[in-house]
């Protein structure tokens, strides 16, 4: 089959069951109907589900990847380690991608394309995806592998909303990872769910204290690419950006708050190790980051980022300092850069905070402690007016 006409199938699959579904919040994986098998040929994905949804399928290359999108699915009762023995699936990983969108990405250990994608209505009501992937080149799957070119399913309720009293400053937190992005893991404990936890500790006592209006880009436990969440805040006219993040590090001892600003050529080792840790978001969740940055976006960005950098650098050292002058008994803290995406806000100052490692004993009792939660957000409430003033003082300089 060309690949051509594959494409045009596949598509229309998705239209034709787009039409077919009615909304029900009730759709969800049949654990007992889903299973991944092997046989000569290639292999077979065979999903259960309870009711007739959208879905969509794509490749993408480097690294080789399948990805399936369904529509509102609860993937609850999706069986784990189904790849378990399939040598050419190296993992298979689920999740909310965003509200109203799951997301399935089988990661490919050997390039495969897909033969067929079919739906089954089941008898009792439900149905069957059955998609069959055969060997592929390199070469083939190289041709075949790109994004869809349209987002199926782009819910209203993701629209951010800003709240506190009109023409106060404007932050953006940003609750790194989610969906089906956890972030760092440690046991039970997922980097995604602290740090949304955080965020709306801090939300709460900036909205309390009255001085400022606070936009989250996500409250809930869904996927936003980090571009997104870049301009999630530009559209909103952000005066600050706040990216939190909590992550583990198996390189050396870290342990404590970091506070990162953007650089673009980092030397420090561990600054590139968490930039790179961070980075990886969207290439977990299926995105392809390749191509985002032509040569002429670069080119206006980094024209941009010299007149911002030296507003984000200030911003970073202020909120660092408050966090050693304040915390630094409570935990340790540090002033850091690296390249990170969620930073290249090109107008917005911009930080990336490690509140803390999960790796570390100690940080991972911290926060998740409720007491701990306020007083780390007290602070950063007290490093942001601090930052304000400065900010109102250096304008008044260079108006005089
Ligand atoms: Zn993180």
């Amino acid at each position: 089959m060309a690949s051509s006409y594959r494409h045009a199938l596949l598509s229309v699959l998705a239209i034709w069951l787009l039409a077919l579904w009615q909304p029900v919040n009730a759709a969800g994986i049949v654990a007992g109907n889903t299973v991944l098998a092997r046989d000569e040929g290639g292999i077979t994905l065979t999903l259960g589900l309870s009711e007739a949804v959208p879905f969509r399928l794509f490749t993408l290359d480097a690294p080789r990847r399948l990805l399936i999108d369904l529509g509102p699915v609860s993937l609850e009762e999706m069986p784990r380690g189904l790849e378990r023995g399939i040598a050419e699936v190296s993992a298979l990983r689920f999740g909310l991608f965003q509200l109203g969108e799951s997301r399935i990405v089988l990661d490919l250990a050997v390039p495969m394309r897909v033969k067929s994608a079919v739906y089954d209505q089941g008898a009792d009501g439900g149905g069957l995806i059955r998609i069959r992937l055969v060997p592929a080149s390199a070469a083939e799957f190289a041709t075949e592998a790109s994004p869809p070119r349209y987002s199926l399913w782009r819910p209203a309720q993701l629209q951010a909303r800003v709240e506190g009293g009109a023409n106060l400053p404007l932050i953006v937190l940003d609750a790194g990872h989610g969906g089906l992005d956890m972030g760092a893991e440690k046991g039970e404990v997922a980097e995604k769910d602290i740090v949304l936890q955080m965020a709306r500790v801090l939300r709460d006592t900036l909205l309390e204290d009255g001085r400022f209006r606070v936009l989250l880009t996500r409250d809930a436990d869904v996927f936003i690419p980090l571009g997104e969440r870049v301009e999630i805040a530009r559209r909103a006219g952000a005066d600050a950006f706040i990216s939190l993040h909590a992550d583990t590090v198996t390189l050396g001892r870290a342990r404590g708050t970091t506070v990162f600003s953007l650089s673009q050529a980092s030397e420090d080792q561990e600054a590139v190790t968490i930039a790179t840790l961070e980075n990886r978001a969207d290439l977990v969740a299926g995105i392809s980051v390749e191509g985002e940055d032509d040569l002429l976006t670069q080119v206006l960005l980094q024209m941009a980022y010299r007149e911002t950098s030296a507003l984000s650098n200030r911003f970073a050292d202020i909120m660092a300092e408050v966090l050693w002058f304040q915390n630094d008994n409570e935990i340790k803290s540090r002033r850091m850069a690296g390249g990170f995406r969620v930073l290249r806000a090109p107008d917005t100052p911009s930080v990336l905070i490690e509140l803390g490692f999960i790796s570390d004993k100690n940080d991972l009792e911290k926060l998740q402690d409720p007491a701990w939660q306020q007083m780390m957000s007290e602070t950063l409430r007290d490093a942001l007016l601090i930052w304000l003033e400065a900010e109102a003082e250096m304008r008044g300089l260079l108006r005089n």
